[in-house]
């Protein structure tokens, strides 16, 4: 629903700092206003219906969308190299408004094994519902070639994991998808369009959760589906019958913002809409920063007598670094996570720290670290921890804009203590 006139290259640094303003703000303002308004006035009932019936651009209530998200919206579009965009309230509203309005009972999903816990969890929740759902290792397209069934629509994949930072066979599961004809979504959450867009290995849509890495700040939650504009929709069985029309490409993104938005109501706010803008305005420089901190500090802690392993996809060690170093841009990320030898207390080691903070939050611009298999995946159970590769003692750090050499002298006074 975006309503700008020409957009602007956002696909640059440059274009993106310039966007709001060369759309033509009220003052001269720099940046797209707030718009807090939950409704929208029309001159004549003719405008109102075509605004309603879509033939107009514009906003009607602002449960299905309100002009400052509508900005960054098209901000997103423009750094995915999209054709569109819905924001939603959270990551989790995002990926749950993709999933339950292209499934329907009866479909197939081959998901990766390796995945964020609540994603996980979503999944088992729309088993319940009549999706079956295949977990398979991602990092080699045949695991997913080989579960795919003649009911399966979608396939989805992260594309570094969380905790282990597994890389998805990203450009091979693009290839099968494009092959077979099916939705491939790729959560880029954790490498953001600064280290990959999706669409150059074949993703149909990408999902962030915008409370990470594209805000930067941990102020605001948020999350996005893109459409590249790569999936013919025009073949896709379940889309319904009041978005078959005008051009095939729209069908899908508008179906998943109609039901997504209108119906289920996961509206992102417009203040948060805002915060999450200014975020991206710093987006590339911070998470340059935070990759290069990642890689310095992945490198010193593989070197500690402390520390059993180390994961991180920066590291030669790591089972899928030459993909990660062919497909990343300006970094591997802010995301680690490492075991302590064994017997070695994780709790003594955690509570030692001075300027990590012990966080379940990611991709912030604060180093954060937490204890995994007690915490984000405490509900998973052993066995599915023991399947994702999470082990007692894995700690999660994920690595901010501090100096690093402030961050390597508290890790190295904490692992003192063990
Ligand atoms: C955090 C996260 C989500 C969920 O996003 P929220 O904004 O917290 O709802 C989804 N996927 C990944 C990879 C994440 O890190």
């Amino acid at each position: 629903m975006s309503h700008s006139t020409t957009p602007p290259d956002e696909s640059t640094l440059s274009g993106l700092l310039h966007a709001d303003r060369r759309i033509g703000n009220e003052h001269a303002a720099v940046h797209k206003p707030l718009h807090p308004s939950a409704t929208f006035a029309f001159k004549t009932a003719k405008d109102l219906v075509a605004v309603f019936q879509g033939a107009q651009p514009g906003f009607v209530y602002a449960r299905q969308g309100n002009p400052t998200t509508a900005a960054l919206e098209a901000k997103i579009t423009a750094l995915e190299g999209g054709r569109g965009t819905a924001c939603f309230t959270t990551g989790m509203s995002a990926i749950t408004a993709v999933l339950l309005t292209l499934l329907r009972a009866g479909d197939h999903v081959v998901s990766s094994q390796f995945l964020f816990g609540n994603t996980s969890s979503l999944l088992q929740t729309l088993q319940g519902l009549g999706v079956s759902v295949s977990f398979v290792d991602a990092t080699d397209a045949a695991h997913v070639q080989a579960a795919l069934r003649p009911e399966t629509r979608l396939v989805f994949v992260e594309t570094i994991a969380n905790p282990r930072t597994q890389v998805a066979d990203l450009a091979g599961i693009g290839a099968l998808c494009t092959d077979r004809g099916l939705v491939y979504v790729v959560d880029s959450t954790m490498t953001t369009p600064v280290l990959l867009r999706p669409r150059e290995v074949g993703a149909s849509l990408v999902v962030h959760s915008l409370s990470k890495g594209m805000g930067g700040h941990g102020h605001a939650l948020g999350g996005s589906v893109t459409d590249t504009g790569l999936y013919d929709w025009s073949g896709y069985p379940n889309i319904a019958e009041p978005y078959r029309k005008g051009d095939p490409g729209n069908w899908g993104l508008q179906q998943i913002r109609k039901k997504g938005l209108r119906d289920m109501g996961a509206t992102l706010r417009a203040d948060d809409a805002h915060r999450i803008a200014i975020g991206i305005e710093t987006m590339r420089l911070r998470v340059r920063q935070a990759s290069a901190n990642a890689l310095a500090l992945a490198q010193w802690l593989s070197l500690q007598p402390q520390v059993a392993a180390v994961h991180y996809p920066g590291l030669p060690g790591h089972a899928q670094h030459e993909r990660a170093a062919g497909l990343l841009d300006q970094g591997f990320g802010p995301l680690m996570s490492f075991e302590l030898q064994a017997g070695a207390d994780v709790f003594t080691f955690l509570d030692a720290l001075r300027l990590v903070i012990l966080s379940s939050h990611l991709a912030d611009n604060r180093t954060l670290a937490i204890p995994v298999a007690h915490t984000i995946f405490w509900e998973a159970g052993a066995e599915r921890r023991a399947a994702m590769g999470i082990a007692d003692g894995l700690i999660r750090l994920s690595v901010g804009i501090e100096d690093v050499a402030d961050l390597q002298a508290d890790l190295a006074q904490a692992l003192s203590r063990i």
